[in-house]
């Protein structure tokens, strides 16, 4: 199993009462598979994911990633594990205003030991013809493919994707979900897509339902289809 999630409990005090955000998630994710988790919003899914990229700490459990495990790094390690081991993707983007898309991706590929080729990525992402823009001169759809670009060119174990289809209209949708798609099989990037559009867990390979920050259902999609046959 290539991601092991064991036990995991996220506290978060309210009014100084203690409350679970996560209470005690177990789940696992096959190398080379998406899983997409679904759930309300405050469902705890975005805690998770926060979890699984090492950016907040469980108050118990354990994550391993690869066999490594996650839970266990201190803070210097966890910073080289999100630099080197996870790509994140996000709502909004989140790319440099003041860069042009290959600068972008370069920003990225600089600090990392990345053997790829950031033109060839350009090109597999259908964004090669943007590379001198800047991102304010970018429709939402383009935005989140450089942003797809630049969470995979340092070849992260690991892809998070938070909501990344959740600013666009059903053709971005689909365009952004074709790219993640592509990524995954081009690659073999493990990928972990949270959602609350249940269209999307169609072209998962196991989807995870989340509820009150408990599992509530795990399970292979036997019959998964490819993202251009989404109906978003
Ligand atoms: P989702 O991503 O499914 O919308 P979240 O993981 O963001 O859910 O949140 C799960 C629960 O934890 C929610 O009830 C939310 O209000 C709470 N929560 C998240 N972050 C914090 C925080 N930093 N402090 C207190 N409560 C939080």
């Amino acid at each position: 199993m290539y991601l092991e999630v064991n036990e995991i409990v996220k506290k978060y005090n309210s009014d100084s009462t203690e409350f679970l955000a996560l209470d005690h998630v177990s789940c696992k994710v096959e190398k080379g598979e998406i899983c997409v988790i679904l759930g309300p919003s405050g469902s705890g899914k975005s805690t998770l994911l926060n979890l699984l990229g090492g950016i907040d700490i469980a108050d118990s459990g354990t994550i391993k990633v690869g066999g490594r495990e996650v839970t266990a790094l201190n803070k210097k390690k966890l910073v080289d594990y999100r630099r080197s081991d996870v790509g994140f993707v996000f709502q909004f983007y989140n790319l440099i205003p003041d860069l042009n898309v290959k600068e972008n991706i370069y920003a990225v590929a600089e600090i990392s030991s990345t053997s790829v080729n950031v033109d060839k990525l350009m090109q597999e992402l259908g964004i090669a013809e943007l590379a001198k823009r800047y991102p304010r001169e970018l429709s939402g759809g383009q935005q989140q493919r450089v942003a797809i670009a630049r969470a995979i060119v340092k070849e992260p174990k690991l892809l998070l994707c938070d909501e990344l289809t959740g600013a666009l209209d059903t053709k971005s949708s689909k365009m952004v979900l074709k790219v993640v798609e592509n990524v995954n099989r081009e690659h073999g990037t493990t990928t972990v897509i949270i959602t609350h559009n249940e269209d999307i867990a169609k072209m998962a390979d196991r989807v995870i339902r989340l509820k009150d920050g408990r599992i509530i259902s795990d399970h292979k999609n036997e019959t998964k289809i490819s993202a251009e046959e989404l109906e978003l």
